[in-house]
């Protein structure tokens, strides 16, 4: 009998996260004067041992022994066969994905948010801010500080508090405080509410919330942190592609196709960056991003140096931006609306080394009926983007004729996002599509910007 699960024990999770910085050239973040900044500049919001992290470009970074005492509250995640669906669809190709909603906040955010809730705890942190998309990331870090006695402090955009109260419920349970953003607390939502004050809010506004948060706390216990995008976020989710290699060892497989859903990049680079680096060494291998056509970063916007938020707190960051101000429309994949895309991620766009794709809104929730309908697992929005490219990527193997391996990321389950469920099957919901004369607009936010370089680290 084929297995469906393929498990790994507790003392085969991997002790090391793979650092990608190790083996690609970056441009560097810019201050307001236009120079590269240096570690300091990041102090005031994040503590040192992460920022030591966030510049490294050391190959192998141990995993501390407290973080993975943590982690195996439900990892190592099960890599699954999706064997239903693909007899459902009749290809030939094996479909295999890593089960991430298996987490107690119900996503792959807390291989995150425990280690910089770790990392926070052992620097002195007494209470950490934070946003928060769709929910996930505020509950994720509510769940880690509470597993290591921090405060915890979310603003959420409006749209998402407003469409999953019961996401605000979870933050609580965990001890975390949830405020809809914009507030009136800081002068970045005061702006915000001033210029528009029915605004569904966004991933830009909020960051720039929380960190007016935690740098007005003079005390310096309050550190801020981002649950995607930086370098240090995309490190510690590698575990997710690292366990996989392991996983297909067993079996003896490796894939041909990798595929996750790509937002800020953090559940893409964590199942994707091992594989690059096997890419990288001269491997064959298709990886593919994949993100919604309403905030199309990698397929549609340029490659530009941008800030991470709306008021310009954070350096300009060398990444596929559609402009620090651009307000996504209100479609349900909550964590897929941000504005950027990691540098890490944009720089393997860049190069080639990764294939962009990206999906409707209606493709999407198609896609996930169809796994709830085989696989069982109720999937994330977020998620759903990727079973788009999943069900493609079947669908032409089959034309093909060829027996290919397909991996994909499952990133969260959808328990809390039935109300987005209730709106499809309703047929309310409907497709989005960035103009090009929006992204025309959205360019001049960037367009007095220093320009990237094209790098190549081959
Ligand atoms: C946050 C989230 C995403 C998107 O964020 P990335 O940083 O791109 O990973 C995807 N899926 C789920 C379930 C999420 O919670």
């Amino acid at each position: 009998m084929t297995a469906k699960k393929i498990y790994l024990t507790e003392d085969e999770m991997p002790r090391q996260w793979y650092n990608i910085l190790a083996d690609i050239k970056m441009n560097p973040p810019l201050g307001p004067d236009g120079n590269p900044v240096g570690p300091d500049a990041l102090s005031a919001i994040f503590p040192m041992n992460l920022i030591e992290q966030e510049v490294s470009s050391q190959r192998w970074i141990d995993i501390p022994e407290e973080v993975l005492g943590v982690l195996k509250i439900w990892r190592p995640s099960p890599l699954v066969r999706a064997t239903a669906l693909e007899k459902a669809l009749g290809t030939p190709a094996k479909i295999y994905f890593k089960n991430e909603s298996v987490s107690p906040p119900g996503s792959h955010k807390p291989n995150t948010a425990i280690p910089q809730a770790y990392y926070n705890k052992v620097a002195g942190t007494k209470r950490i801010t934070t946003e928060t998309g769709a929910g996930q990331w505020g509950s994720a870090l509510s769940f880690a500080c509470n597993q290591f006695g921090l405060e915890c402090l979310v603003f959420m955009v409006r749209v998402s508090f407003d469409q999953k109260p019961y996401r605000k419920s979870m933050m609580e349970a965990w001890n975390g405080k949830c405020l809809a953003s914009p507030t009136s607390d800081t002068q970045a939502g005061r702006d915000a509410l001033a210029k528009d004050p029915n605004t569904p809010g966004s991933l830009g506004i909020a960051i720039s919330e929380a960190i007016e948060a935690a740098v007005s706390d003079k005390s310096g216990s309050t550190k801020y942190s981002l649950g995607s995008v930086l370098n240090h976020v995309m490190l510690h989710q590698t575990i997710i592609g690292l366990e996989a290699k392991k996983q297909f060892e067993k079996i003896g497989e490796y894939p041909d196709i990798v595929i996750g859903c790509a937002g800020g990049g953090s559940n893409f680079a964590g199942i994707a960056f091992p594989y690059v680096l096997d890419k990288i060494n001269g491997k064959q291998i298709e990886i593919y991003p994949v993100e919604p056509a309403a905030c199309p970063t990698l397929t549609k916007a340029p490659f530009v140096y941008d800030h991470g938020d709306t008021s310009k707190y954070t350096p300009l960051l060398p990444m596929h931006s559609l402009g620090h101000a651009f307000v996504p429309p209100p479609f349900h994949a909550g964590g897929l609306r941000y504005h950027g895309m990691a540098p890490t991620v944009s720089q393997l766009a860049v190069e080639g080394l990764i294939t962009p794709k990206s999906v409707t809104q209606l493709q999407a929730y198609k896609a996930g009926v169809i796994l709830t309908r085989t696989e069982g697992i109720i999937p994330a929005p977020e998620t759903n983007h990727a079973l788009a490219c999943v069900i493609d990527e079947a669908n032409k193997a089959k034309e093909e004729g060829k027996e290919k391996v397909i991996l994909f990321n499952w990133s969260g389950h959808g328990l809390i996002d039935l109300s987005a469920y209730d709106r499809y099957f309703a047929g309310e919901l409907k497709d989005f599509e960035l103009t090009d004369a929006e992204m025309e607009e959205s360019e001049k936010i960037f367009a007095s910007h220093p320009k990237p370089q094209m790098l190549k680290s081959r």
